[in-house]
């Protein structure tokens, strides 16, 4: 051993003390508070299939077998569904775990790993946790900017991450954009579509990214089970992309890292186009709803693809950070922005009729007693 070595407490690699913790959605009120109405975590507002319910109770019998590694049965559901080679799905316990396994298999100290300026939080944080630098390109207008993201990239650059459409702004890359970045980049650097909300997305500029998936040596698309299919207590997520990446991913990953229930019952939602639909035309009809009552008010709503609607407030971070304590206060919880350097703006996500009209009204009332004031 080295004289001076270990003579401290335990140090961290550098780094990892740059991580703020990664705070979710809120999901308590404060006590005394009836009413709970939790728009903070871009949750499904339907929650999941009744099917996918039953699939995970009944995996309740075996709950002693280890679940199966690779999970080969979810991942042809996978292949049948959006018309893919099993082979080149690899599942997580959550996307989160993939974007983590793919930034640390791929970046460490030294490297960097590059986002748009308000790209989703874990981007950052698993950048940190892998010893690498992470770099973020501006935006202009809550669009990420693919010139912008092409400015950035240097020799040190391993992995470009975007999340398209984007948390917590909403909005997405059209297909040809995508194209454009894409052909932009080294053939060395991976380029990472994290196409969380895909399946509420009905644009025809839009693409999830399975094509550049498919034709492209260094694009990884992940896609996860906790929005529209509403399992986030189950977390999974997967990814499709090159063989040579997967394989990457194969020999890095917990070798049961998805677990039985969250298969089984993710196999089932996949088999219930019905509830699916539902989501689907559940959230398009009330996230058109709630960006229209909101800009109403006087607010600037982004204009967003997803299932949730960014809102901002025009007095800096005042009237934001007010008006989520006047929501907590009633019971309605949303998503404060600060992390995000967005904290003139809240977050909100499309819930049940009752919950958006309750958001929405809860907001008249603030804004009308603010206005008074003032
Ligand atoms: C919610 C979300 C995820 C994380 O999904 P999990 O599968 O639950 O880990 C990934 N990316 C974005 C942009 C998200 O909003």
């Amino acid at each position: 051993m080295s004289p001076g070595a270990n003579v401290t407490n335990p140090i961290p690699r550098p780094g990892i003390l740059d991580i703020a913790t990664y705070v979710g959605g809120e999901s308590e009120t404060p006590p005394g508070v009836g009413t709970l109405i939790k728009l903070s975590s871009n949750e499904s507002a339907l929650g999941p299939s009744r099917k996918a319910v039953a699939a995970y109770m009944a995996a309740g019998d075996r709950l002693h077998r280890y679940p199966d590694g690779p999970a080969a049965e979810l991942r042809r559901a996978l292949g049948r569904r959006w018309d893919l080679d099993p082979a080149r799905i690899v599942c997580g316990n959550g996307s989160d775990e993939i974007l983590a396994m793919l930034i640390s298999a791929y970046a460490g100290p030294g490297d960097e790993v590059l986002y748009s300026e308000y790209g989703f939080l874990m981007y950052r944080i698993s950048a940190l946790a892998a010893g690498a630098t992470p770099v973020a390109a501006p935006e202009t207008d809550y669009r990420c900017d693919a010139d912008a993201i092409l400015g950035k990239v240097g020799p040190r650059t391993r992995l470009v991450m975007l999340a398209n459409p984007n948390n917590p702004t909403g909005t997405f890359l059209s297909r040809g954009e995508m194209q454009r970045l894409h052909a932009g980049l080294p053939r060395g650097v991976i380029f990472v579509i994290d196409a969380a909300y895909a399946e509420f997305v009905d644009d025809v500029g839009y693409d999830a990214g399975i094509e550049l998936a498919e034709a492209s040596e260094n694009v990884v698309m992940t896609r996860t089970f906790s929005k529209l299919y509403g399992l986030a207590a189950l977390r999974l997520g997967w990814c499709y992309g090159a063989p040579e990446i997967i394989d990457v991913l194969n020999r890095v990953r917990g070798p049961f890292n998805v677990t039985s229930p969250a298969q089984a019952a993710a196999v089932a939602a996949l088999a219930d186009g019905a509830h699916e639909d539902a989501a689907r035309r559940h959230n398009e009809c009330w996230r058109t709803w709630l960006a229209a009552k909101l800009t109403a008010l006087g607010l600037f709503v982004v204009p967003g693809i997803t299932n949730f609607v960014l809102a901002r407030f025009d007095d800096g971070n005042r009237s934001a950070v007010a008006a989520g304590e006047f929501l907590k206060e009633r019971g309605i919880l949303v998503r404060g922005m600060e992390a995000y350097g967005l904290g003139d703006c809240l977050r909100i996500s499309v819930g049940l009729e009752d919950e958006n009209k309750a958001v929405a009204e809860a907001l008249v009332e603030f804004l009308t007693a603010r206005r008074k004031s003032a």
